[in-house]
C-alpha cells in the first residue's frame, strides 16, 4: 500500500490503543507530561507504520534514511524480512531491552511502543493487497487475506474508509471526555433539544 494509506492505518491504530496506553503507563504523570508521551507515541506510531517499506529503494521512509535502506536493502527482498512476524518478534526483544536499560523511562516506552503498534499496522494492511506479504518469513510464501491492488482506486476507496473510522473514533472519544472529564452529556442535551421542537 502507498504511503498516504499506511500513515492513516498508524493513526487509527494508535488513536485504538491509546486508551490502554494512556491507563497503563501514563495514569501516574503530569497532565504535561502525559501530553509528551501522547505526541511522542503518535509520532512513533506514523514512522513505524511506514518503516517496513525501508526494504524498497524507492519509498518514502528510504529516502528519508538512505543509510539503513542500504543496509535492508542489500540483503532483504521487498515484503520479505521486514514484513514478517519474525522482524516484529526481534523488535520487541530490542524494545524490551531498550526499555529496562532505561529503567522505564517514559518517554523511551512511548517511543517504543508507537513505533511496534504503527509497525504491525504496517503489516495487517499489507496483508490485505494483492500482491501479500513474506509474513511467516523464512518461509517464502507470500500471504495475503484480501486483494486490493496498490495505488489502485480501490486503494484510495480504502484510505477513505479509513479516515472515516478515524473520524467516528475522534469523535466518539470528544464524548468519551466531555462526559468523564466535564461531566457534559452530550447525547442527552441534543436528546432535549430534538424534544423541546
Ligand atoms: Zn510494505
Amino acid at each position: 500500500m502507498t504511503k498516504q494509506t499506511h500513515s492513516s492505518g498508524g493513526f487509527l491504530i494508535a488513536l485504538i490503543t491509546l486508551n490502554v496506553f494512556i491507563t497503563k503507563y501514563l495514569i501516574h504523570y503530569s497532565i504535561s507530561y502525559g501530553l509528551l508521551s501522547i505526541v511522542i507515541f503518535f509520532y512513533a506510531s506514523h514512522i513505524g507504520s511506514l518503516f517496513p517499506d525501508i526494504d524498497m529503494k524507492s519509498s518514502f521512509i528510504s529516502k528519508r534514511h538512505p543509510f539503513i535502506s542500504k543496509i535492508f536493502g542489500k540483503r532483504c527482498r521487498h515484503r520479505g524480512f521486514t514484513h514478517s512476524l519474525l522482524a516484529m518478534l526481534i523488535l520487541y526483544v530490542i524494545f524490551k531491552l531498550i526499555i529496562i536499560i532505561s529503567n522505564d523511562n517514559i518517554i523511551i516506552i512511548s517511543m517504543c511502543y508507537g513505533f511496534f503498534i504503527g509497525y504491525a499496522s504496517h503489516l495487517i494492511l499489507d496483508l490485505l493487497t494483492k500482491e501479500g506479504i513474506e509474513l511467516l518469513y523464512p518461509f517464502k510464501a507470500n500471504l495475503n487475506v484480501f486483494f486490493i491492488k496498490t495505488n489502485s482506486n480501490g486503494e484510495k476507496y480504502f484510505n477513505r474508509f479509513l479516515k472515516f473510522i478515524i473520524s467516528l473514533y475522534i469523535l466518539y472519544n470528544i464524548y468519551l471526555i466531555a462526559n468523564n472529564v466535564f461531566h457534559l452529556d452530550i447525547l442527552n442535551y441534543l436528546n432535549l433539544n430534538n424534544f423541546g421542537k
